[in-house]
């Protein structure tokens, strides 16, 4: 289980969000932004992050209020339709070292625009 609970401020994410860095931003609401992965694992692969400063999924849901859950979720779903996901899509999320969690702002990615086969890698 992570156990990272002291957001770090110059993570990759948290300098896209400030502007710092450049990202192709495909929607963007007063809750999250999504912006297209830097190293597509699909077709369509886009990062979801909250506005709010979040380490990981666990860090969110123990600590943002509910209201910030719910609107996150819903953005997910907006993201979604803005893309024209109606085919279907691939929701994950990372969490600690064996999770595959690389940067310690919480994301999401949509993953789309194939079938996107078996859920796991065996390897
Ligand atoms: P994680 O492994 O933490 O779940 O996912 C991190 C994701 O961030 C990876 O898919 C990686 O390709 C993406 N990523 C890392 N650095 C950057 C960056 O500077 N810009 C963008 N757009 N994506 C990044």
């Amino acid at each position: 289980m992570i156990n990272i609970t002291s957001y770090n401020e110059n993570n990759i994410f948290a300098k896209i969000l400030k502007k710092e860095l450049p990202s192709e931003i495909v929607y963007e609401d007063e809750n999250i932004v999504a912006f297209k992965d830097i190293a597509p694992q699909a077709p369509i692969h886009i990062l979801v992050i909250p506005k709010e400063k979040f380490c990981s999924f666990n860090d969110f849901i123990e600590k943002a209020k509910k209201e910030s859950i719910a609107k996150f979720m819903k953005s997910l779903k907006t993201v979604t339709e803005v893309l024209k996901l109606e085919d279907g899509y691939r929701l994950i999320t990372n969490v600690g070292k064996i999770g595959g969690q690389e940067v310690p702002h919480l994301h999401f990615h949509i993953l789309a625009g194939k079938n996107m086969g078996r859920l796991t890698s065996l390897d």
